[in-house]
């Protein structure tokens, strides 16, 4: 077990974010591709009116103001993982397919030379299936999550993908939905356990106490047992004799 490098929990053994955390970043990755094609909403002109050109007025139509931070945002360009720190300006596929890069390096691939002997070697680079879009890195990325999760780059993987997805936020507005769960948290007793959509598993706004669905759903048969055994007991039974 280690400390989280970003809050005060521990991890599972081997891995270098909290289980929280890791959930934080599978859920970016879920995220990124519907944000894109909101993004690519800001850039599509639509019903654009004819008349402008055919007014005889000599002026075109006023052309739709584009954000400048959107053409950025979707657009190619260079970001290197390791690198400085981040300006705040990288384009989303190019800060994805950087940490691809970057994992794929760590990544040892079992090779065979002609001679028939078996090496390990880091990957050369990464190929997404899916082709180098934004799906396609968050589809290669969400697939190697577990190994990336391994490396200590994780906390900075967190902090990349972070600043990124909140930028993108900034000009969607678009933020996954919340929804409350009923029962209480089993580590602070408050209720305030979350599902996020788009986010693995069921987290407590209030402590971050993180649990699996699976385990979420044990928790709440153990609680509604608890509150069934309280009503069945002798002292409840004799409460509801009527008198
Ligand atoms: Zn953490
Ligand atoms: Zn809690």
């Amino acid at each position: 077990m280690n400390a989280c490098p970003i809050c005060p929990r521990t991890t599972d053994d081997g891995l270098h974010l909290c289980p929280l955390h890791a959930a934080e970043l599978r859920g970016w990755l879920a995220e990124l591709p519907r944000q894109a094609r909101l993004l690519a909403e800001f850039v599509t002109p639509t019903a654009q009116p004819a008349q402008g050109r055919l007014g005889g007025t000599g002026r075109a139509t006023a052309p739709i103001p584009v954000d400048l931070r959107v053409l950025v945002l979707l657009g190619p360009g260079r970001y290197d993982a390791i690198g400085p720190d981040d300006d705040g300006t990288a384009p989303i596929a190019a800060v994805l397919g950087a940490w691809a890069g970057h994992i794929a390096y760590h990544y040892p691939a079992a090779a065979r030379d002609p001679y028939g002997t078996a090496y390990t070697q880091p990957c050369a680079q990464a190929r997404p299936v899916r082709g180098e879009s934004i799906t396609g890195w968050c589809t290669w990325l969400t697939a190697y999550l577990p190994f990336a999760l391994t490396l200590p780059v994780a906390a900075e993987l967190h902090r990349a993908l972070e600043s990124l997805v909140y930028r993108v936020r900034d000009i969607t507005h678009a933020v996954p939905h919340r929804h409350p769960m009923t029962a209480p948290c089993p580590s602070c007793d408050t209720f305030a356990l979350v599902r996020t959509d788009g986010q693995w598993g069921v987290s407590c706004t209030f402590c971050g106490h993180h649990m699996e669905p699976e385990a979420y759903d044990q928790h709440t048969a153990a609680v509604l047992h608890a509150h069934q055994a309280a009503d069945d007991a002798p002292e409840s039974r004799l409460d509801k004799i009527p008198t």
